[in-house]
């Protein structure tokens, strides 16, 4: 008899929304996906294709037809709100001010963003500049998209590896009930949490929760990891290929909290068609656990 908690797991990956919001709602259904996160732009910047209320409700309807249940859109990387350069800064406001409502008004359920590197001169600067920066951005916001600081790897100037940091993040930014915080599997094991076995897990989640709040926890980037515990490196692999390993997989995919998030898998596959046995794989995992 299948398992109902398997059945009801949400997975997907990052696509594409350069074919139409339709397209990669038929698209995440193809491979098996519940969830789907895109670019609103190019991740390296530039600007935004626009988009007609006709494909963005011809989006609603197929995410109903395909049955999709989260939505992620993930701002460009080289979106620094916590920069002190301000160009840098300048850039990262438009893109906020202008890509978290455009996220509300097609429907996702959240924005993702890294909040940043303060280049320099320490964590509490940058916290403060992103702080700013939001209430300039998003005055009047009203939510519609939760906005989520992901967690990141650390390293160099980078802000978010922390608990401290995301609490910190959120704080500056207003404390909105809309305002959280992204899991990354690979990234929290670069930042130094044992997210292989149930004990590291358990006390991951536990500094989370007193920090932060496990309610401000939006989803999770599901990702094996090439480099191992406190490297600060970012370098996803494939499920199951990684530090994670399969038997990391499971850990995580037996954690009760972490099983009911919407994960999304950003592994490197040579053609996104590809995201379809890596989903596979993961509800395979899924399915040894036991919850
Ligand atoms: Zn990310
Ligand atoms: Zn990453």
């Amino acid at each position: 008899m299948p398992d109902k908690s398997i059945e009801s797991l949400d997975i997907g990956a990052h696509l594409t929304i350069a074919g139409g919001i339709p397209a990669a709602m038929k698209m995440a259904h193809e491979i098996g996906a519940t969830n789907f996160q895109f670019f609103p732009r190019n991740p390296r910047g530039g600007a935004r294709r626009a988009i007609s209320q006709s494909e963005m409700a011809d989006g609603r309807a197929a995410r109903v037809e395909y049955g999709i249940r989260t939505v992620i859109c993930h701002l460009p990387y080289t979106v620094n709100p916590a920069s002190p350069d301000e160009r840098i800064s300048d850039f990262a406001r438009m893109v906020v001010a202008e890509d978290v409502p455009f996220a509300a008004e097609m429907g996702a359920d959240f924005v993702v963003l890294h909040p940043g590197a303060h280049m320099g001169d320490g964590p509490a600067a940058g916290i403060e500049r992103v702080g700013r920066l939001f209430d300039n951005a998003l005055a009047g916001y009203r939510g519609g998209a939760r906005v989520l600081f992901e967690v990141m790897a650390g390293g160099g100037s980078v802000l978010g590896s922390t608990v401290s940091d995301i609490a910190g993040l959120i704080q500056a930014a207003g404390g909105h009930e809309w305002l959280g915080t992204c899991f990354d599997s690979c990234h929290l094991l670069a930042a130094g949490w044992d997210v292989t076995t149930p004990a590291g897990i358990d006390t991951m989640l536990a500094a989370f929760d007193a920090a932060v709040g496990l309610s401000r926890v939006g989803c999770m980037h599901l990702n094996d990891s090439k480099t191992h515990k406190d490297s600060h490196k970012d370098r996803h692999e494939l499920i199951g290929r990684g530090v994670i390993g399969e038997s990391g997989l499971l850990a995580l995919l037996s954690n009760p909290f972490i099983r009911a998030l919407p994960l999304c898998l950003e592994t490197p596959v040579d053609d996104i068609r590809d995201y379809d046995s890596e989903i596979r794989q993961v509800r395979r995992i899924a399915a040894l656990a036991t919850v």
